[in-house]
């Protein structure tokens, strides 16, 4: 029911976590946090309050200067610790939070089982980053791939491609082990805010989660895409086409 991401120059964990916290009024039963950690993705996930997924937490020093953390509200399978977001692909090597609903996931997860997927959660959301690896490995697969390489990032192509097989009222932020300098975040229904900072740049589905680091905001809109790393935020159309999108800056009397 809430999604926070952070990508920059400081230690992203206890960023996410106070980012979820401000989010807590959205409601949730389950929270969850993903960063790319010695080139690896390291996820943490607890049922119930945030304060569980903190107590799992303690004791960690977590330098990693990227991540995604999630509350969720269950619409598709259990509020259990395996359904709580991020989910990630089989090899692990993404990790995706999602607010909202996948409607055609049935399909999806029929196709992605029939070529061999095997499933670890009952929502509607672990389809995302199972066929954003397929994309990922397909482009991998095809030598010097015409179609990525005019891209600025495989990683960016892939979700965009992915994005636009998904029906309903979403929003999603995604990180890979493979892309440690990206953050990319998709808005199609469900809203996504992005913060501009110095070198640092922060996402979420709403401002509160925003507004102690930065006031400089952009909105998604529905149907784009942007692409977040330590340098800036570039943002596309579904379609793949590049928008020129400015931050404004939020009067905001807390
Ligand atoms: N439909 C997703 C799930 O059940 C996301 C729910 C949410 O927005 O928190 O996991």
């Amino acid at each position: 029911c809430g999604i926070v991401g952070y990508i920059g120059t400081q230690a992203a964990s206890s960023i996410l976590l106070e980012g979820l916290r401000k989010l807590e009024y959205r409601g949730y039963d389950s929270a969850g946090i993903a960063t790319v950690l010695e080139g690896e993705i390291h996820c943490v996930r607890a049922k119930g309050k945030l304060h569980n997924l903190e107590s799992k937490l303690a004791g960690e020093d977590n330098p990693a200067r990227v991540g995604i953390a999630h509350t969720r509200w269950a619409t598709h399978g259990k509020p259990e610790e395996y359904n709580a977001h991020p989910h990630t692909d089989t090899a692990k090597r993404i990790a995706v939070i999602q607010n909202g609903i996948i409607e055609n996931y049935r399909e999806l997860r029929e196709e992605l089982k029939e070529r061999g997927c095997q499933f670890r959660s009952d929502t509607d959301t672990e389809v995302i980053p199972h066929l954003i690896a397929e994309v990922l490995q397909q482009a991998e697969s095809m030598e010097a791939s015409p179609l990525v390489s005019i891209e600025p990032s495989p990683f960016l192509e892939a979700v965009r491609q992915v994005v636009n097989r998904l029906e309903g009222a979403f929003a999603i932020a995604v990180i890979s082990a493979d892309y440690p300098d990206e953050l990319i975040v998709a808005r199609q229904q469900a809203p996504v805010v992005i913060g501009f900072g110095q070198g640092e740049f922060y996402c979420a589905s709403d401002t509160p989660a925003i507004v102690p680091y930065t006031r400089a905001v952009l909105t998604l809109d529905n149907g784009e895409l942007a692409r977040m790393t330590p340098l800036g935020v570039e943002v596309y159309s579904f379609e793949g086409q590049r928008l020129k999108k400015t931050p404004r800056t939020l009067n905001w009397n807390p």
